[in-house]
């Protein structure tokens, strides 16, 4: 699993890293990039649909798949399952495309353990007050369930020191900027930058 390179991509949930991500995508530069999209036991949202957000799969087949060894990574966040399917990111990798996945701290660690060659990004919301707002504010919760997102999102917040990068999102231009940076460079790096000139380097050194 060499060819393409695979970024990880977390932050606490009401940071803007999905419509960073979507809007990364946009770009034609990032036009050989793909989000992986995950298998997952919650419930379908009103706009979500399966297949483009995720595949949404009952609990006994997510344990099912879990037992053939199917997922590259999986964790259980917020009484819910989700994981990353190892064939569909093998697949994508080798086909020299590069694959975004948008998953929790969790699932970052396994993989690293796994495959040596990932770029991770952590993305930070500008203030708590910003975030526990933003987490207060998203749909139609009861305290509860509140109080659950909000320390779930304080714990993916104590693994930022486990990533290579860090954005904060507080201008979203600038965070996406960045972003776009973080890709872009990796593909300056002198051993793509070699796979790809190879011909052109070739006649310049040619005698
Ligand atoms: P949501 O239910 O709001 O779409 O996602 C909840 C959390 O699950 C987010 O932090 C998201 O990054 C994470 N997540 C989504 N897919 C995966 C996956 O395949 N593996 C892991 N470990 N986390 C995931």
């Amino acid at each position: 699993m060499t060819q393409g390179i695979l970024y990880i991509i977390s932050a606490p949930s009401g940071t803007g890293k999905s419509s960073l991500i979507n809007s990364l995508l946009k770009n034609y530069i990032f036009n050989n990039i793909k989000v992986s999209i995950s298998y997952t036991t919650r419930t379908i949202r009103s706009g979500e649909k399966n297949g483009k957000h995720y595949f949404f799969i009952s609990k006994s087949k997510f344990l099912k798949k879990i037992k053939n060894n199917d997922f590259l990574e999986y964790a259980y966040i917020f009484e819910n399952y989700y994981g990353t399917s190892k064939i569909m990111i093998e697949k994508l990798l080798n086909n020299y495309t590069d694959v975004i996945l948008n998953i929790d701290w969790q699932g970052a660690l396994q993989i690293r353990k796994k495959i040596l060659k990932t770029r991770s990004i952590f993305i930070l919301p500008p203030s708590k007050t910003q975030l526990f707002h933003r987490l207060k504010t998203r749909g139609q919760d009861n305290k509860e369930t509140i109080k659950k997102r909000i320390s779930y999102a304080i714990n993916e917040i104590e693994h930022f020191n486990e990533y290579d990068y860090l954005i904060i999102n507080d201008d979203f231009n600038t965070a996406l900027n960045d972003l776009q940076s973080i890709i872009r460079s990796e593909h300056l790096k002198l051993k793509y930058q070699i796979k790809k000139t190879n011909i052109l380097i070739n006649n310049f050194l040619k005698k």
